[in-house]
């Protein structure tokens, strides 16, 4: 059954390894891996660079898990004055926006002087967001609903998948239509697992 997101409610990051959650937490800032993400040269927004990803995930972690939340009623006078605020849907729905804003090209990685190995880290945030419940992103729902009726991406059968080249060829902007190359014969191809 489909998990659904309360706010307030904690994410759930048993998933990462304990090197994992270190490495929330190793980032120096140091902003290395912002010359080098092919996203942010594309939208140069902080939330898309690795540091702000690893930023954003690390308050809310730390926020939840809080030992002043354990050990004070975070409602009291106190507590509200010194207990972190848990993060609010806003600030989950945008630090899972961030989280996706990314190529997974692992360039963050290679140039990274603490060695954070981004990657893994951001897809095994991404899964705990999953198990959390947190909802799909809105600009996700096409490829959800093509990955179940097509069982691929791109919002259309396989057999359509190159029909783009047709259109470029038209638009002047490929010379050629790329071959397609076929399987040999006797081999069977890949058996769709739903019906196109
Ligand atoms: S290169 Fe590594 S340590 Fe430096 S800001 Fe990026 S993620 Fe953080
Ligand atoms: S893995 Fe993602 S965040 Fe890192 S450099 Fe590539 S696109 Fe940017």
């Amino acid at each position: 059954m489909k998990k659904s997101y309360t706010p307030g409610k904690y994410i759930d990051i048993s998933n990462l390894s304990w090197h994992q959650v270190v490495e929330l937490d190793a980032c120096s800032r140091c902003g290395e891996c912002v010359k080098w993400c092919p996203v942010y040269v594309q939208d140069a927004k902080e939330s898309i660079t690795p540091r702000d990803k690893l930023r954003a995930f690390r308050k809310i972690i730390v926020a939840q898990n809080s030992l002043r939340r354990k050990l004070i009623n975070p409602d009291s006078r106190l507590g509200r004055l010194i207990c972190p605020k848990l993060p609010t849907e806003e600030e989950i729905k945008q630090a899972a926006e961030a989280m996706y804003e990314c190529s997974t090209c692992r360039q963050c990685h290679f140039v990274c002087p603490s060695r954070i190995d981004t990657v893994e880290l951001y897809e095994a945030l991404r899964r705990a967001l999953v198990n959390s419940g947190v909802p799909h992103i809105e600009s996700h729902e096409p490829m959800v609903a093509s990955s179940k009726a097509y069982d691929n991406p791109w919002v259309q059968p396989r057999s359509q998948r190159a029909r783009w080249t047709k259109v470029a060829k038209k638009e002047k902007r490929i010379k050629d239509i790329p071959r397609i190359v076929k399987p040999p014969k006797g081999l069977a191809p890949p058996k769709p697992i739903r019906d196109e």
